[in-house]
Protein backbone atom coordinates (compact mmCIF):
# COMPACT_ATOMS: atom_id res chain seq x y z
CA UNK A 1 0.00 0.00 0.00
CA UNK A 2 1.77 3.56 -0.89
CA UNK A 3 2.34 5.85 1.60
CA UNK A 4 0.75 9.24 1.05
CA UNK A 5 3.06 12.21 1.47
CA UNK A 6 2.27 13.41 5.33
CA UNK A 7 1.67 17.37 4.17
CA UNK A 8 2.82 17.79 7.99
CA UNK A 9 6.27 16.66 7.21
CA UNK A 10 8.52 19.86 5.71
CA UNK A 11 11.56 19.33 3.35
CA UNK A 12 14.23 17.86 5.19
CA UNK A 13 16.90 19.43 6.86
CA UNK A 14 19.81 17.68 4.46
CA UNK A 15 16.96 18.71 1.55
CA UNK A 16 17.11 22.26 2.57
CA UNK A 17 20.65 22.66 3.03
CA UNK A 18 21.14 21.11 -0.41
CA UNK A 19 18.86 23.19 -2.14
CA UNK A 20 20.47 26.34 -0.23
CA UNK A 21 23.74 25.04 -1.39
CA UNK A 22 22.67 24.43 -5.16
CA UNK A 23 23.80 21.29 -4.16
CA UNK A 24 21.87 18.33 -6.18
CA UNK A 25 22.94 15.50 -4.24
CA UNK A 26 22.03 14.64 -0.55
CA UNK A 27 24.01 11.74 0.85
CA UNK A 28 23.41 9.83 4.62
CA UNK A 29 25.98 7.66 5.74
CA UNK A 30 25.42 4.98 8.71
CA UNK A 31 27.46 6.11 11.99
CA UNK A 32 29.58 2.77 10.90
CA UNK A 33 30.14 4.53 7.44
CA UNK A 34 29.82 0.77 6.05
CA UNK A 35 26.19 1.87 4.28
CA UNK A 36 25.08 5.09 2.60
CA UNK A 37 22.14 6.06 0.34
CA UNK A 38 22.22 8.86 -2.19
CA UNK A 39 19.19 10.89 -3.36
CA UNK A 40 19.73 12.81 -6.81
CA UNK A 41 17.24 15.49 -5.94
CA UNK A 42 16.97 16.45 -9.49
CA UNK A 43 16.16 13.11 -10.48
CA UNK A 44 13.48 12.10 -7.97
CA UNK A 45 9.76 12.55 -9.10
CA UNK A 46 8.46 11.69 -6.20
CA UNK A 47 6.43 8.33 -7.55
CA UNK A 48 7.12 6.68 -3.62
CA UNK A 49 7.88 2.99 -5.17
CA UNK A 50 11.41 2.97 -3.35
CA UNK A 51 9.58 3.94 -0.07
CA UNK A 52 6.77 1.04 -0.93
CA UNK A 53 9.95 -1.61 -1.67
CA UNK A 54 12.20 -0.83 1.29
CA UNK A 55 11.18 -3.94 3.92
CA UNK A 56 12.64 -1.62 6.59
CA UNK A 57 11.28 1.48 6.22
CA UNK A 58 14.18 3.66 5.51
CA UNK A 59 12.73 5.80 3.36
CA UNK A 60 9.47 7.98 3.41
CA UNK A 61 8.10 10.81 1.29
CA UNK A 62 8.40 14.31 2.50
CA UNK A 63 7.02 17.53 0.77
CA UNK A 64 9.13 19.75 -1.09
CA UNK A 65 7.91 22.30 -2.52
CA UNK A 66 11.55 23.56 -4.04
CA UNK A 67 10.33 20.94 -6.56
CA UNK A 68 7.95 20.51 -9.68
CA UNK A 69 6.56 17.49 -8.03
CA UNK A 70 5.95 18.87 -4.96
CA UNK A 71 7.50 15.69 -2.80
CA UNK A 72 10.97 13.85 -2.83
CA UNK A 73 12.11 10.93 -0.95
CA UNK A 74 13.92 11.37 2.75
CA UNK A 75 16.08 8.97 4.58
CA UNK A 76 14.59 8.88 7.68
CA UNK A 77 16.60 5.09 9.26
CA UNK A 78 19.83 4.57 7.29
CA UNK A 79 21.02 2.96 10.26
CA UNK A 80 18.14 0.24 9.53
CA UNK A 81 19.02 -0.04 5.86
CA UNK A 82 20.40 -3.78 4.93
CA UNK A 83 21.93 -2.81 1.65
CA UNK A 84 19.42 -5.04 -0.48
CA UNK A 85 19.38 -2.67 -3.19
CA UNK A 86 15.80 -2.75 -3.87
CA UNK A 87 15.49 0.79 -3.88
CA UNK A 88 18.07 1.62 -6.57
CA UNK A 89 16.95 -1.08 -8.31
CA UNK A 90 13.67 -0.27 -8.68
CA UNK A 91 13.60 3.05 -8.85
CA UNK A 92 13.04 4.47 -12.54
CA UNK A 93 14.43 7.53 -12.82
CA UNK A 94 18.35 6.67 -11.46
CA UNK A 95 17.00 8.82 -8.60
CA UNK A 96 18.42 6.54 -5.46
CA UNK A 97 21.80 4.79 -5.00
CA UNK A 98 23.04 2.63 -2.02
CA UNK A 99 27.01 1.96 -1.22
CA UNK A 100 27.27 -0.80 0.89
CA UNK A 101 31.24 -1.46 1.82
CA UNK A 102 30.97 -5.04 2.79
CA UNK A 103 29.01 -5.72 -0.87
CA UNK A 104 32.07 -3.42 -2.38
CA UNK A 105 34.34 -5.35 -0.69
CA UNK A 106 33.21 -8.84 -2.27
CA UNK A 107 32.65 -7.20 -5.61
CA UNK A 108 36.65 -6.80 -5.54
CA UNK A 109 37.33 -9.98 -4.02
CA UNK A 110 35.68 -11.37 -6.85
CA UNK A 111 37.26 -9.91 -9.32
CA UNK A 112 40.72 -10.23 -7.63
CA UNK A 113 40.30 -13.90 -7.94
CA UNK A 114 38.95 -13.94 -11.35
CA UNK A 115 41.91 -11.95 -12.40
CA UNK A 116 44.23 -14.29 -10.47
CA UNK A 117 42.98 -17.54 -12.16
CA UNK A 118 42.87 -15.64 -15.96
S1 LIG B 1 11.62 5.57 -6.75
FE1 LIG B 1 13.11 7.10 -7.45
S2 LIG B 1 11.91 8.72 -8.39
FE2 LIG B 1 10.51 7.48 -7.16
S3 LIG B 1 10.45 8.53 -5.15
FE3 LIG B 1 12.05 6.96 -5.04
S4 LIG B 1 13.95 8.01 -5.60
FE4 LIG B 1 12.25 9.31 -6.26
S1 LIG C 1 18.91 -0.65 0.24
FE1 LIG C 1 17.10 -1.82 0.88
S2 LIG C 1 16.89 -1.44 3.08
FE2 LIG C 1 18.27 0.15 2.24
S3 LIG C 1 16.93 1.88 1.76
FE3 LIG C 1 17.10 0.65 -0.11
S4 LIG C 1 15.38 -0.77 -0.07
FE4 LIG C 1 15.61 0.07 1.99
Amino acid sequence: MAETVDTKVPVAAEHEEAAALGEDTVTISSSDNQTSVTIHRHYCKGCEICVEVCPKEVLRMIVATDRWEGSLVEVVDIEACNACMLCEYQCPDFAIEVYSARKDMKKKEKKAIAAATK
